[in-house]
């Protein structure tokens, strides 16, 4: 399961930011994951909960922000997200260049108790 192995990184990672800061329970994390980086909120928090039991983290709510694949178009020199199987600008209808391809996943912050 997909989820499990990114609760399972997870974990280990907010338990090693925990531990250096002295904290004595993880409260949140906050998650930055792209729209295609294939997380389930829902099944990210099942699996994060079924590993943390006994560990700093336990009890610790996922809060995920969702970012977005982002093109840049020359011609009006704009950023913009596009829809679904729609990669053109909404303004002039070029293809614009990538900029983020939404695959991201990463710890933005996390909110402890000391
Ligand atoms: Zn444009």
């Amino acid at each position: 399961m997909h989820e499990l192995s990114i609760a399972s990184y997870l974990l280990e990672s907010v338990e090693a930011q925990a531990q250096e800061l002295g904290a004595q329970r993880v409260l949140a994390i906050n998650l930055v994951a792209g729209e295609r980086a294939g997380i389930v909120d829902d099944a990210l928090q099942f699996s994060f909960d079924l590993l943390t039991p006994e560990t700093l983290a336990e009890g610790a709510h996922i809060n995920v922000r969702r970012t977005f694949m982002r093109f840049h178009c020359a011609p009006c020199d704009c950023e913009y997200s596009p829809k679904v199987g729609n990669f053109s600008c909404p303004d002039c209808g070029a293809v614009g260049q990538l900029t983020a391809d939404g695959t991201e996943l990463l710890i933005e912050s996390i909110e402890i108790e000391t």
